[in-house]
């Protein structure tokens, strides 16, 4: 008799419809300058440290390098405030990266400049929606990517960064499991095509990274035929196999630096290039399209939550203790653990994940 499998159920991932639009902060003549100069003082003063996101302004980027904070992606911000010595950190980036902070830094203070900072990926992955999903197949383990809310990490058994992500799937798979990935599709999917994994993927997605167009970078390459393409793997199939290298943040900027060609387009979020520049200097940095022919996008190459980030907020917190991340004991201690599987699984297979989060 022929018993046909059941048909997975598809995730419900959660439609993010109200993205802001990209708005830039501007400030008028002199205001930077005194901003900067505030800010400093008040670095001093709360015994903070500033660190902040490749994909912020080049203002905030410079400020946190300038003062002995950092600039990199979400995993190395939250071990870089570990390692400081200040008991307040200040964390430029989206509302997921102050959580992972603080549960990685849950004796030190963890303000934002900005609490409406989201993420696409986090909106789409509702914890009480995945609590449910991943009830629904108790026989796989769960999976999810840095880009989760805290509450999500606790109900993962691991949390994963893309450059360790492949490595992890084809552990578990060698030992014959099945995984739930959350919550972007298109990372899961390049992680499925590498590693063959079983895997059930949650229909999340970057509203910066699904909008590059392959059609646009196949007309680069062919205006610029010696270029290189950099892609971020939370970017469609269609544009992750036109790649020469496909990394996180800090392996582009690596890969910018390292690679003979002087031309590279680059296909992630524009405010990467400050540091690109700085790493590659000399080398023609082209953004690969997200607009022209088919083009629906909203954000265009940049973060529409990153960019809320801003001098005047990060003034306002730093005086005032305002937007100060707060993540529940119950709920930390279990993030917690999947974070350090992750970690500890990288120490024992002697993979380097730090300086190599996901976004
Ligand atoms: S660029 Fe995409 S993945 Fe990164 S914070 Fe913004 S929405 Fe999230």
């Amino acid at each position: 008799m022929n018993i046909s499998q059941p048909s997975p159920v598809i995730p419900p991932a959660r439609a993010v419809t109200d993205v802001p639009p990209v708005v830039e902060e501007q400030l008028g003549s002199g205001e930077r300058e005194d901003l900067v100069a505030r800010i400093r003082t008040l670095l001093v003063e709360r015994d903070a440290v500033l660190v902040a996101h490749y994909y912020t302004s080049a203002d905030l980027q410079r400020l946190a390098e300038e003062t002995g904070g950092c600039v990199s992606d979400s995993l190395e911000m939250a071990r870089f405030g570990h390692a400081s010595k200040a008991r307040t950190l200040v964390v430029a980036g989206v509302r997921f990266m102050g959580e992972t902070a603080k549960i990685l830094n849950p004796e030190k203070r963890v303000l934002m400049p900005d609490l409406h900072a989201e993420c696409s990926l986090d909106l789409s992955c509702a914890a009480a929606e995945f609590g449910q999903f991943c009830d629904a197949h108790p026989d796989r383990v769960v999976v999810v990517y840095a880009n989760t809310s805290a509450a999500v990490k606790a109900r993962a058994d691991w949390m994963v960064t893309s450059s360790i992500a492949v490595k992890v799937a084809a552990h578990l798979k060698d030992q014959d499991k099945k995984l739930i990935w959350a919550p972007d599709r298109y990372l899961g999917d390049y992680v499925q095509k590498a590693t063959g994994a079983d895997m059930l993927l949650w229909q999340g997605s970057c509203v910066v990274h699904e909008k590059f167009k392959a059609d646009g970078i196949r007309e680069l390459k062919a205006r610029y035929p010696g270029a290189a393409v950099l892609v971020h793997p939370e970017s469609p199939a269609s544009v992750i196999e036109l790649a020469d290298v496909v990394g996180s943040t800090t392996q582009l900027i690596r890969a910018a630096a390292d690679l003979p060609n002087t031309v590279l387009i680059v296909a992630t979020d524009n405010g990467i290039f400050h540091k690109m520049r700085a790493m590659a200097p000399g080398k023609t940095l082209i953004e690969a399209p997200s607009g022209g022919r088919g083009a629906t996008c909203v954000s265009c190459a940049h973060c529409p939550w990153m960019a809320m980030n801003g001098l005047r907020g990060l003034r306002h917190v730093l005086e005032t203790g305002e937007n100060e991340i707060h993540v529940a004991e119950s709920i930390r201690t279990r993030a917690v653990v999947s974070i350090n599987r992750m970690l500890e699984f990288a120490a024992r297979t002697g993979i380097t994940v730090a300086g190599r989060s996901g976004d």
